[in-house]
């Protein structure tokens, strides 16, 4: 007898059918003989009608306010787990269901993205040991002084790889409205092709550089926990995609997977006095003011007294890390701040590059015959991002995805 960890996003339970529909999936799992715990979102676009209900109150700028948005956005989790033992309850399954702080999922403090402490999963295993089926509302958890807390966008991910590693599950099944992971997002590209299995490394920057498929914390803490995560469809009856050790995964191709994001937003800062410690000088208020900063490419000036330096921060950041900035301006004495919002970050990511050379080419080659212009560049081990104009991203993925030969066969 396996335990399995099953969870439902959004559009899995958009509506009464579809809650039935993922009551099924249940009852299938447990014709199996397995033992079943449940992760559900909530009803697909009721979070960003919670989002939108505090936003048109608050500008969000103190930590109260962000309190009161997890009290908020953490309530349509609740439903749809109370809407799913329900359905459970007339197809006659016992089932319970949890809020985060019922398990009790504990978090620290950091409202709107806060990190799980420690899941005390006594509960949910005497339910399952009466023969229940758990299930869990995702995305929240419970901080230290009681508050609900929520994981951040897309969180109900995490709270499942959590609640699989807590139960020491035997699996971890993510019903969504997709069959598995694609080499690139498919509504993008409908060529896209479906992979059988990706490393937990690959997943791990696929979702870290913009494929929402999986909460890149949730990878963080499949890998870390030795999790078997599978992505699939809850509307269709086939495997999906496994996620493996890296020597597991049989992809020989240079790369994987690409991914874009539109979340970031371009800094510039021009005739910044070239000199030791100037990064530091400008990183520093960025740091102190909890702004995240991604890409960076300094120039070198020719007579080496001024340079330029661009940077990308998220785009929700822009408008904080341009204010520290401008603070920090009698100290840093650059001339000129620049930012533009419409760019977006094209990655091609894959284990393949770590033993096949010239991706980087490929990459720059393929885009300049599209007449892209490459505003920034970073790279690792296994991954190369370029930042571009935000126009021109389905583009640069179809181009991409087309010459790396990832359509389906
Ligand atoms: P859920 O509500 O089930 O959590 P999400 O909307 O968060 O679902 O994630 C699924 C979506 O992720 C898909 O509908 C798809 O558009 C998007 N996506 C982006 N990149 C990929 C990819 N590489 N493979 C599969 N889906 C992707
Ligand atoms: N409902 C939350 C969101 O929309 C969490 C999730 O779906 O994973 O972000
Ligand atoms: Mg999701």
């Amino acid at each position: 007898m396996a335990l399995i960890v099953q969870k439902f996003g959004g559009t899995s339970v958009a509506d009464i059918g579809r809650i039935k529909n993922a009551a099924a999936k249940v009852k299938k799992e447990l014709d199996l003989g397995n033992r079943v715990a449940v992760v559900v979102s909530a009803m697909a676009g009721v979070t960003n009608q919670l989002v939108k209900f505090v936003e048109e109150l608050s500008p969000l700028t103190t930590d109260e306010a962000w309190r009161e948005y997890d009290q908020v956005v953490s309530s349509g989790e609740q439903v749809t787990s109370g809407l799913l033992a329900l359905a459970l309850h007339e197809m006659g399954i016992p089932a319970w269901s949890f809020a985060g702080g019922q398990v009790p999922l504990k978090t620290d403090i950091v409202h709107g993205k806060a990190r799980i402490h420690s899941i005390d999963a006594q509960a949910i295993h005497k339910a399952l040991d009466n023969g229940m089926v758990a299930v869990v509302a995702g995305f929240q958890g419970i901080t230290p002084d009681g508050r609900m807390a929520t994981l951040g966008r897309g969180g109900s991910d995490t709270s499942a790889v959590a609640l699989a590693a807590a139960l020491h599950a035997d699996r971890c099944d993510i019903y969504t409205d997709v069959d598995g992971v694609y080499t690139t997002d498919p509504r993008i590209v409908p060529g896209a092709r479906k992979l059988d299995k990706i490393a937990y490394e690959e997943m791990l920057e696929m979702a870290s550089l913009g494929a929402k498929v999986l909460q890149t914390r949730s990878v963080e803490m499949a890998m870390n926990h030795g999790v078997v995560v599978q992505v699939l469809s809850s509307f269709a009856d086939a495997p999906g995609t496994l996620l493996v050790k890296e020597e597991e995964s049989m992809e020989q191709q240079k790369i994987t997977g690409i991914a874009y994001s539109r979340d970031e937003a371009r800094v510039t800062l021009t005739g910044v006095p070239d000199k030791p410690g100037v990064a530091a000088g400008i990183f520093g208020p960025l740091a102190e003011a909890n702004i995240n900063v991604d890409m960076i490419v300094q120039n070198i000036d020719e007579i080496g007294r001024v340079t330029d330096m661009t940077f990308t921060v998220g785009k929700a950041d822009l408008d904080r890390a341009i204010a520290a900035l401008e603070k920090a301006r009698p100290v840093l004495q650059y001339k000129d701040l620049t930012a533009d919002k419409n760019v977006a970050k094209i990655s091609v990511v894959g284990v393949g590059m770590r033993s096949h050379a010239g991706v980087a080419l490929d990459m720059f080659k393929t885009l300049a015959e599209k007449g892209i212009n490459i505003l920034v560049i970073s790279t690792s081990e296994i991954k190369i991002s370029v930042l571009i104009a935000e126009e021109y991203t389905e583009l640069a993925v179809r181009a991409l995805h087309q010459a790396f030969g990832l359509e389906k066969a």
